[in-house]
């Protein structure tokens, strides 16, 4: 991995994903190396690794919790930030660098809301952070249920396991939980709703983006059905029927 550090004039980006104002990435590239990873065109913003295999380099925006202190104090109104779009914010440099941390600190002393999507349990390491700030909530990525799939296609993500047990945990701290099954990947639906319906609040969807980047690995490994509409379509209804059921049977009787 070729870690690079880099300086950056704005951190706060206007936000075109439905549902969320604001984006922050403190690094441009990343550490997990997703196979489908939407975000491979972020390789042509950098300065220094142009043409680089993404999952290869990643890029810490140094001075960003600075420049975001700026932009708060300059906002005349508060809003909700989400971290991150084009990269993972708890992926391996953070335990370095804790510029997600530094961030989140700046968002929570400006009270604006912060919507964390991740793949590791190192966010629990900003707990603290998290339980002290306004409108927060934290979406962890589980495209699938086996963690044989997670390793072919997040090779450097941690696994399956151990997001349902952060999210488990967070969930117990108080902390609103999500889950983002995108893409979906070869799975089981109605397992992976059972691991899921006890430690989220709600759940997004969507299906494979780029199905070229994957295309002649999901045929290699037998999994060609998964790169289909169909297979979207119906995963999403499956899952929908059973996270539905599960959420209605996980909900307290009702009194009287
Ligand atoms: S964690 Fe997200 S940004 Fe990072 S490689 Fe995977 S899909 Fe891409």
């Amino acid at each position: 991995m070729d870690v690079q550090e880099i300086t950056i004039r704005s951190a706060l980006v206007r936000s075109r994903i439905p549902g969320v104002e604001y984006v922050i990435n403190p690094y441009l590239g990343c550490g997990h190396g997703c196979r489908y990873c939407y975000a491979v065109f972020m390789t042509k913003h950098s300065r220094h690794h142009a043409g680089a295999a993404w999952g290869s380099f990643v890029e810490a925006k140094t001075n960003i919790a600075a420049i975001l202190r700026d932009e708060l104090r300059r906002k005349r109104k508060t809003a909700t930030a989400m971290l991150s779009s084009v990269c993972d914010p708890y992926q391996p440099a953070e335990r370095r660098y804790k510029l997600t941390r530094a961030c989140l600190e700046a968002l929570r002393d400006f009270g604006w809301g912060m919507e964390i999507l991740t793949r590791s349990p190192l966010v629990l390491r900003d707990l603290d952070i998290l339980q002290s700030g306004s409108r927060v909530s934290v979406g962890f990525s589980v495209p699938t249920d086996d963690d044989r799939v997670r390793r072919v296609t997040e090779p450097n993500a941690p696994p399956i396991g151990s997001r349902i047990a952060t999210l488990r945990r967070l969930k117990e701290a108080g902390i609103p939980t999500w889950a983002f099954i995108a893409p979906m990947l070869p799975m089981n639906p109605e397992r992976l709703a059972e691991l899921l319906a006890p430690v989220i609040d709600s759940v997004m969807m969507s299906g494979l983006n780029y199905v070229g980047r994957v295309a002649g690995l999901f045929r290699r490994l037998g999994w060609a059905s998964a790169l289909t509409r169909g297979y979207a379509r119906e995963m999403r209804e499956r899952l929908g029927r059973s996270l539905d059921a599960k959420m209605l049977h996980a909900a307290p009787p009702e009194e009287g």
